[in-house]
């Protein structure tokens, strides 16, 4: 049973859970799909049906963002734990280490795939990256062949939301791999071009403040939060 949070259901999972249940979807023909909804994401699927549609049919839906736990837990829901998805990537590649599991990394700007994928091969000893490719590309097609040519098992799709989900959709079978991950600008973070909040911010809960901090430029995206919220409460009120 998922959780509904303004429309969007999420996995009650902890972050061991999660892992757990890729590497069970790894195991089975797919494409299977894992999204990581934060605020922004659940309110444009509001607004897209198409994109919710897919967010409805995904395998796995990890709560991202503090935000989303204080919306359910207003809505008298509570989910376990956050489960952002950087996180999540970062505990399925520790586990996918050393067992030939095949990664392909897509998404970010030229260069900076190639770049995650040298880091991620230190990080992670064992790991298979099997390829990579920009997210820059005008025809999916090309991309879908590279992936399938590279036997990719799992796919970190980075191009964004509703982007990434939308593309996964329509190429995942194309591309012939069994499990797509979409993680909006996780490449960048792994290549060490955007740096992530330090630990305290983390475990406050806080991130979002530290990036707004970093890049002041996301206030117009940030506003939109304490909306969400509101809505929260409005969805409560309205179901007493
Ligand atoms: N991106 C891409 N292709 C596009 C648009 C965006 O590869 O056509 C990449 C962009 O370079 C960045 C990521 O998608 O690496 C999106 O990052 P953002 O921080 O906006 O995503 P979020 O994590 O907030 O969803």
């Amino acid at each position: 049973m998922r959780t509904d949070v303004l429309g969007v259901a999420f996995d009650n999972v902890t972050i061991d859970e999660a892992v757990d249940r890729a590497l069970a979807l790894l195991e089975e023909e797919g494409p299977h799909l894992v999204v990581t909804p934060n605020p922004e994401i659940v309110q444009r699927a509001e607004k897209d049906p198409e994109f919710a549609g897919i967010l409805a049919q995904a395998d796995l839906v990890l709560p991202d963002g503090v935000g989303v736990i204080y919306a359910a837990k207003i809505l008298g829901r509570p989910l376990r734990a956050r489960v952002p998805g950087i996180d999540f990537a970062a505990a399925l590649l520790a586990r996918i280490a050393g067992t030939g599991t095949r990664l392909f990394l897509l998404g970010a700007a030229p260069g900076v795939a190639e770049l995650a994928a040298v880091n991620l091969r230190a990080a992670y000893p064992g790991l298979v990256v099997c390829g990579f490719h920009d997210g820059y590309f005008k025809e999916d097609r090309p991309v879908a062949d590279a992936i399938r040519e590279a036997r990719a098992d799992l796919v970190f799709v980075c191009l964004g939301a509703p982007k990434q989900e939308k593309w996964i959709a329509a190429n995942g079978a194309a591309a012939g791999a069994r499990l797509y991950v979409g993680l909006g600008g996780s490449l960048d973070v792994f290549a060490g071009k955007v740096e992530r909040a330090p630990e305290s911010f983390q475990r406050l809960g806080l991130e979002w403040l530290y990036r707004l901090l970093k890049q002041p430029s996301r206030i117009g995206r940030m506003a939109k939060l304490p909306l969400f919220l509101v809505s929260a409460v409005g969805a409560r009120i309205r179901k007493k």
